[in-house]
């Protein structure tokens, strides 16, 4: 998971910055509120931290014009302003959600993760490295490449991405993504997975999806 902060207070960036990677996150900072808006746009993250008051361009300017070109990752809000009306404002500008300065780290964490959980049912861009899913349009690419895959193999690779990081069992994706009644003592796992390794020109130094001995697959970004 990748997060952009766009933060001007460089001991607020660096503090989180930290701490979110200590989570296992990635992340970007942008000091200034134009750079903030173009890194935004490059639609990599999953996640946007969005100071308020920045120079060039203000945290809701940024959410705005975000907004306007139709993306729909998860916006929180670092505000110092804590007023009902400029909340109210912050909100209706497109952002999921705000938190006040100062503020816990660890309830930052859990507002971010309530943003990241999986919505079911509702379609979803995952990624993982540099392979992203879309369950909207069915497509899955590796960099700009799309990759051509089965319905199964689309499923366990979206199987997989959804719990990335987490350690799938095998009966768990099996019940998952095959049907219920299916023979648990076959290898079909294994086939699909070298597959789909095969698919996304997996190498030994960018193998996202990893085996677990004896348990089943780990979908993680090296
Ligand atoms: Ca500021």
């Amino acid at each position: 998971m990748k997060i952009l902060i766009v933060e001007d207070e460089q001991g607020i960036a660096a503090f989180l910055k930290q701490g979110l990677e200590e989570e296992c996150f990635a992340v970007d900072v942008a000091e200034e509120g134009k750079k903030g808006l173009q890194l935004a746009l490059s639609g990599e993250y999953d996640l946007l931290l969005l100071d308020w008051m920045l120079p060039g361009l203000s945290g809701v300017e940024i959410c705005r014009q975000f907004r306007k070109e139709s993306y729909e990752t998860p916006i929180i809000f670092l505000t110092a302003k804590d007023t009902l009306d400029e909340t109210i404002f912050g909100l209706q500008s497109g952002a999921n959600d705000y938190i006040k300065k100062p503020f816990h780290f660890e309830e930052l964490l859990e507002r971010i993760k309530v943003q990241l959980r999986p919505k079911s049912g509702v379609h979803a861009v995952f990624t993982l490295g540099n392979i992203t899913l879309n369950t909207e349009t069915h497509q899955v690419f590796r960099e700009e490449q799309e990759i051509s895959l089965t319905q199964k193999e689309f499923a366990l690779l979206e199987y997989l991405m959804r719990n990335k990081g987490k350690v799938c069992r095998r009966t768990r994706i099996i019940e998952s993504v095959w049907d219920i009644h299916f023979d648990y003592n076959t290898s079909v796992i294994d086939v699909y997975i070298n597959a789909l390794r095969k698919k996304l020109s997996l190498s030994e130094e960018e193998n996202y999806i990893q085996t677990v001995r004896g348990v089943g697959y780990i979908a993680k970004e090296i």
